[in-house]
């Protein structure tokens, strides 16, 4: 950040009376600019066994699989988000009201704090667009490890894949960094 996004002056970090981080400053008009994480939100969308994957259409990662995500709006829900992204990137639907939480997570590299739900798909309908070159259900079997665009999230896909085959859920949450993933169930309460 260099310039005020108030006021157009050079910013300049300090550290404010009373905080421990340093932050940017405006010059100008001495507005404080927080740098906070974003939300970024996924929905595994299922049919039977299987979920519903995507092969990015953008970068990064384009080419690779990832679930449906994106991050969340100004004054939109979590699960809404989710439900929002999904239909945006397959065009499958989901009841939103259906959503139940699968994880949250701490994406430390990206600076990013991660949710992903759950839901049936209301139909097994769904199409390629601009950001899903394919879109595909895929049991845990069938799941393309090997291309998968975020390793560090394999783990997690696992537990859910052990979770639908029992057909028992858990909520987990935990700290998601490749080769350093610390995830524990917080709940095995079935919804
Ligand atoms: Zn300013």
């Amino acid at each position: 950040m260099n310039y005020c996004s108030e006021c157009g002056q050079l910013v300049e970090k300090r550290l404010i009376p009373g905080d421990s981080i340093a932050r940017f400053q405006c010059t100008g008009c001495g507005m404080v600019h927080y740098q906070n994480p974003k939300v970024l939100v996924s929905c595994y969308a299922t049919w039977g066994d299987k979920v519903l994957w995507i092969r990015r259409g953008t970068e990064p990662f384009k080419g690779k699989w990832a679930a449906p995500s994106g991050f969340v709006e100004q004054h939109e829900t979590l699960a809404g988000a989710a439900a929002r992204e999904l239909y945006e990137e397959t065009r499958a639907q989901v009841d939103t009201s259906q959503l139940q939480l699968h994880l949250i997570g701490n994406l430390m590299h990206m600076n990013q704090v991660y949710i992903v739900f759950r839901a049936p798909l209301l139909k097994p309908e769904f199409g390629v667009t601009d950001e899903a070159m394919e879109v595909a259900l895929f049991s845990r079997e069938d799941f393309p490890w090997e291309e998968f665009a975020f390793p560090e999230l394999a783990e997690n896909v696992e537990l859910f894949y052990r979770d639908m085959a029992r057909n028992h859920f858990g909520v987990y949450q935990g700290v998601l960094e490749n080769g350093n993933n610390t995830i524990t169930r917080v709940s095995s309460r079935p919804y």
